[in-house]
C-alpha cells in the first residue's frame, strides 16, 4: 500500500493500481496516530498459565494449555521450600481446600515446609502440586514458549535470596536461560537475579519505581498492575529499551488500549481473547 508523501488526516480515495490499470475502490477517513508503529508489537502473557473452564491455575496442564494457545509466555507463581524444592503456588499459605484430602494442610506455607511434608498437596485436577522441574521438563517440548517464573515474596530476607539462587541455577543446569524470564514484587529479588545472571530479563512487579531507576541497576523490565503503569512510563521504558509488561488486563478494550500505548506484554486470564486481539492484522478501539 502506497501512502501519500507529506501524508495528513483526512478523507481519502483508495485506489487499486495494477499494472497499468487503476481502479477506484472508494473513500476511507484516515487518521494519523504517533505511535501506530506499536500496535503490532503486543505479545500474549497467560497469568497463571492458561486455565479456561476446569484446569486448574499454576498448574502443568495450564501450561500445556498455553502452550497450545501459543501465547509469547506461560505466567506462573512459586515459593522455595526449606530443602531448596521450587513449587508452585499462588497464595503464601495453602487453601486445603483443592480436594478433600487437602484438608490437613490449610494454612500451611510452602517457604516453611519440607517439600516431603507437602509433595502429596493435589491440585483440583489430581496433579500433585508441581515443581520448577516438571514446568522446565514441559516447557523444553515447545521451545518457543517462554516461562515467566515470578518468585513469590517469602517470609524472610535469607529465603528471598535463596529462592533467587535456586531458581537461577535451575535454569542454567538445563541451558533454558534464553526461554525463562523473571519477575519479582521483590525488588531485592530482582537485583539478585541480575547479580546471578546478568543477561536474564527480570521485570519488576510492584509499580512504584520510574523505569530510569529500575534500568540503573540492571532490571530490564517493569511487569506493573494496569491501574499503576503510567502513559509517561510507558514512553520513558520504550525509549529506554526496556520490557513493558502489564498485568492483569482482561477486557479487550483495556487490551486494544494498551497495545496503543506501546507496551511488549499484555498478562491476562483472557489469553485466547489476547491472541484473538493480536492475530488481526490491525486493531482500532473506534
Ligand atoms: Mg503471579
Amino acid at each position: 500500500m502506497q501512502i501519500p508523501d507529506n501524508f495528513t488526516a483526512g478523507k481519502y480515495r483508495i485506489v487499486l493500481k495494477r499494472g497499468n490499470s487503476k481502479s477506484p475502490i472508494g473513500y476511507a477517513d484516515m487518521k494519523l496516530v504517533d505511535q501506530v508503529h506499536q500496535v503490532n508489537r503486543t505479545q500474549i502473557v497467560a497469568h497463571r498459565g492458561y486455565h479456561p473452564g476446569s484446569v486448574p491455575e499454576n498448574s502443568v496442564a495450564s501450561l500445556i494449555e498455553a502452550q497450545k494457545l501459543g501465547v509469547y509466555g506461560s505466567e506462573f507463581d512459586v515459593y522455595v521450600t526449606t530443602d531448596n524444592v521450587v513449587v508452585l503456588y499462588h497464595n503464601a499459605s495453602f487453601s486445603g481446600s483443592e480436594v478433600a484430602s487437602n484438608s490437613k494442610w490449610k494454612g500451611v506455607r510452602p517457604d516453611s515446609s519440607t517439600y516431603e511434608d507437602i509433595k502429596d498437596y493435589k491440585l483440583s485436577n489430581g496433579e500433585p502440586l508441581p515443581t520448577l522441574e516438571d514446568y522446565l521438563v514441559q516447557a523444553q517440548k515447545y521451545p518457543n514458549t517462554k516461562l515467566i517464573l515470578e518468585i513469590k515474596t517469602h517470609n524472610s530476607a535469607e529465603k528471598n535470596m535463596r529462592a533467587a539462587k535456586v531458581c537461577v541455577d535451575a535454569v542454567k543446569a538445563k541451558n533454558m536461560q534464553h526461554q525463562v524470564e523473571y519477575i519479582a514484587f521483590s525488588y531485592d529479588i530482582c537485583k539478585k537475579i541480575v547479580e546471578l545472571d546478568p543477561n536474564a530479563m527480570v521485570q519488576y512487579l510492584n509499580g512504584d519505581k520510574d523505569p530510569a531507576t529500575v534500568l540503573k541497576d540492571g532490571i530490564r523490565g517493569i511487569d506493573y498492575t494496569s491501574s499503576k503503569l503510567k502513559d509517561s512510563w510507558i514512553k520513558e521504558a520504550n525509549d529506554l529499551g526496556m520490557t513493558v509488561n502489564v498485568w492483569t488486563v482482561n477486557a479487550e478494550s483495556a487490551m486494544v488500549d494498551f497495545m496503543n500505548k506501546g507496551v511488549d506484554l499484555i498478562t491476562t486470564d483472557e489469553a485466547a481473547k489476547g491472541m484473538a486481539l493480536i492475530g488481526k492484522p490491525f486493531v482500532s478501539d473506534k
